[in-house]
């Protein structure tokens, strides 16, 4: 049987996300377990994708609702250092919550030849979603690393996570549980 091929979808562990202008305690709380998770994807030669907010600035619809955040070429729209971004993980810059919208992030899947996307970063109800949303729609199959994800309120974070599960048939699993899947 063919096994499913998995990607690991990274959002938004920007520095504007986590410590500058929408800066969250609950996405710095989960950087540890989000670091422990890449490296693990790393070793198992599973690839990284960061999907980066990069807006241009004065210009993107997001302000409206968020202000100006991670514009590209910024300090703020760079990944937190702690993540520590390697040469073989993939960037796919984005201008809106999805993941997906307008970038080349679909391309870069069926080129890796991915049918599983490994969800994690900021904000569950947000970002998180509207890339699942997409995801689910073009036909991939969905985790959510559940303690590698976060939103500004723990509410926010369980609504996010059970919409996931409901609507789109994700899969919750920890950290630790999709470890031990690639060490196996
Ligand atoms: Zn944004």
């Amino acid at each position: 049987m063919k096994e499913n091929k998995t990607a690991i979808l990274v959002v938004d562990m920007l520095n504007d996300f986590v410590t500058g202008a929408l800066k969250c305690d609950r996405g710095l709380a989960i950087v540890p377990k989000t670091a422990e998770l890449l490296q693990g994807a790393r070793r198992a030669n599973v690839p990284v994708i960061f999907c980066n907010d990069a807006h241009l600035k004065g210009i993107d619809r997001e302000f409206e609702v968020w202000g100006e955040h991670a514009i590209a070429g910024t300090k703020g729209a760079e990944v937190i250092p702690e993540l520590g971004l390697c040469k073989k993980d993939y960037v796919v810059p984005k201008r809106r919550y999805s993941g997906f919208f307008h970038t080349d992030l679909d391309l870069l899947l069926r080129e890796l030849g991915v049918d599983t996307v490994v969800l994690t970063g900021l904000h569950a109800h947000m970002c998180v979603r509207h890339t699942a949303a997409d995801a689910f729609q073009l036909g991939y199959h969905i985790v959510v690393a559940t303690d590698a994800t976060d939103s500004f309120t723990e509410e926010d974070y369980l609504y996010g996570i059970k919409y996931l599960h409901d609507v789109y048939g994700a899969k919750l699993s920890t950290v630790d549980d999709l470890l031990k899947e690639w060490e196996k």
